[in-house]
Parts: C-alpha cells; sequence; structure tokens
C-alpha cells in the first residue's frame, strides 16, 4: 500500500472537511456537462477525483488489524456481511487460538464457531475458515499465494477478498469492489453497473492501475464517513465540486456535518491498531461476546 504523507493535514480529527459545500481539495470549481460524456472526459474526472480524494484521505488504509498475509485474508473472509470493527475486535482471540493455517485447520469446528459467533454467519465463516486453512497447509506450505489465479480457488474467497489480500499483503494492484464502492463510482457516474465484475472492469478502464488499491480505500473511506448510502452528506463534503450527485444528501453545512462518522466526526475508527498516520483515534476495545450476533440474524451492513 502506497504510504500516506504524514503531516499533509493535521493530526487531529479536524481532519473533518473545513471548506464550504461546494468547494473541492484544489480549489477549482465544476463545469456543468454538456451532452453524453466522452471517454476522455469520464478518464479526466475519475483521476480528478482520485487526486483529490487523495489529498482528503492520505492516511487511507486498510481498516482490518493484521499482521501478515495470512490474518489478512482471515480477517477479509470474516469481514462479508459485518463491520470491520467487530472483525478487529474478534481476530485477537481467533489468531492467539490459531496462530498459522496448520492450528486453524486443525480447530474443533465448535469451538471455532464459538470465536467466530459475533461476527454472524459464523457457521459458513467457520466452514470456509477450516476448508481454506488446510488448502493452505496442504497446496502451498501453510503459506497465502500470491496470485489471483489460485487465491479465488480457496473456499470462501472471492475476487473482492483476492484483491485486498493482493493489495495489502503483496503491493500487487487490485479494486475493491464492496458495497461502498460501488455505489460512490455510480454517483460519481463513473459506470452505471451495478455486477461487482463489470464496475471492476469499467473503472479499471478510467483510473491507472498503479493506483487501484489507493483508489479502493479512498473511496471506501469517503462512503463510509461522507457519502453514506442512506444520507450522504453532501453539504460537508471535500469532493463535492467534482461530484455530479451534489444534492443528494444534506446539503446544510452545519447539518451535513452532524452526519460525519469516524475521524470525520471526531470519533474512533475501526482499527484496534491504527497506522500511526491515522489521524482519529484507535477503536474502543470490548469484549467480542457484548455483540449480539446469530447465525440466522440478519447482520449489520458493512460500515
Ligand atoms: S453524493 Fe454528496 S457526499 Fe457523495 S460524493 Fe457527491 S457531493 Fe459528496
Amino acid at each position: 500500500m502506497k504510504r500516506a504523507r504524514p503531516g499533509r493535514r493535521s493530526g487531529s480529527a479536524s481532519a473533518a472537511p473545513s471548506r464550504p459545500a461546494g468547494g473541492s481539495a484544489s480549489g477549482r470549481t465544476r463545469k456543468p456537462a454538456a451532452g453524453p460524456e466522452s471517454r476522455l472526459s469520464r478518464v479526466r474526472r475519475a483521476r480528478r477525483i482520485n487526486r483529490e480524494l487523495g489529498e482528503v484521505y492520505y492516511y487511507a488504509h486498510p481498516e482490518l488489524d493484521f499482521e501478515n498475509p495470512f490474518q489478512l485474508l482471515v480477517a477479509t473472509v470474516l469481514s462479508a456481511q459485518t463491520t470491520d470493527l467487530r472483525v478487529n475486535l474478534t481476530t485477537p482471540a481467533l489468531f492467539a487460538a490459531y496462530p498459522d493455517p496448520a492450528a486453524m485447520a486443525a480447530a474443533d469446528p465448535a469451538e471455532l464457531e464459538e470465536i467466530l459467533r459475533p461476527t454472524g454467519f459464523f457457521r459458513a465463516k467457520a466452514r470456509s475458515l477450516l476448508g481454506l486453512s488446510a488448502r493452505l497447509r496442504d497446496d502451498y506450505g501453510g503459506q497465502v499465494p500470491g496470485r489471483l489465479e489460485e487465491l479465488v480457488k480457496l473456499p470462501g474467497v472471492g475476487r473482492k477478498t483476492a484483491f485486498v489480500v493482493l493489495g495489502n499483503a503483496f503491493g500487487v494492484p487490485g479494486l475493491t469492489v464492496d458495497t461502498h464502492f460501488g455505489r460512490l463510482v455510480r454517483r460519481w457516474r463513473l459506470t452505471e453497473q451495478t455486477d461487482p465484475d463489470r464496475v471492476e472492469a469499467e473503472i479499471a478502464d478510467l483510473i491507472p492501475r498503479k493506483e487501484w488499491t489507493d483508489f479502493s480505500h479512498r473511496t471506501i473511506f469517503h462512503g463510509r464517513r461522507i457519502c453514506h448510502a442512506r444520507r450522504p452528506a453532501c453539504g460537508a463534503c471535500p469532493i463535492a465540486a467534482v461530484c455530479p450527485s451534489f444534492g443528494e444528501g444534506e446539503t446544510d453545512p452545519a447539518k451535513a456535518k452532524k452526519l460525519l462518522k469516524y475521524e470525520m466526526g471526531g470519533r474512533p475508527g475501526q482499527r484496534l491498531k491504527p497506522p500511526p498516520d491515522y489521524p482519529g483515534e484507535p477503536a474502543v476495545p470490548m469484549p467480542p461476546e457484548a455483540a449480539p450476533a446469530s447465525d440466522a440474524a440478519a447482520p449489520a451492513r458493512d460500515a
């Protein structure tokens, strides 16, 4: 992952945007589009959005705590249909009990399920972890492979999970098309696709390959903090000037500011161990068992 630039912005929760609505990171203004947009115009807009997000979220990073590729792979599998914070609260006990693929592959299924229970869908997730750990142990010498073709053959691992691992553990650029990413690139009218694979292909055509991982982090950060699914905080959005969907959410600056989340709203982030340049506070530890969850219950959306 490209390292952030410490000091680019003040290291506090005041990272919340202070410029007025309609401003942009560069201070330039948006011209209204006339007629169908050319590919060149779309490329330029996409890259400008990426640049301006890069100024705002210079510290963007994976929001899962991990120390090695195996931990990142496991945490990413667990993050399906729950929050990264919930995963971060669960994985310390998980990795203490099962520190490597061989140990996890030999886990008692019932004991593994009990640890995973707070993340929801814990039986299916336990099956995936047992299966992928056994494959890593038997076929890859206990190591996580660094190739997309091999990662997606592991139980419970799709392209989204594979790109998270490739981008953040192996330095291989990848686009992570999750719910936030898809929503935002459609709001920015960079694509009209809803199928994640098609979204990935169209955005890959707009953003330079070396920027794919960082663009994913920046976009997901923006979706979690400002451009929410139900009520985007347009009036407090630092890239409002380049967004064709400005006005889809709250435009009053004072009201919009109250919608900001995590460090943008002056609150803790999702990681218990955030990177040193993170301008907010670490997540507040709490016992995983405090989380209500069952395998049948409707899980929380990824936040
Ligand atoms: S929809 Fe609103 S919050 Fe989202 S990027 Fe556009 S201006 Fe910002």
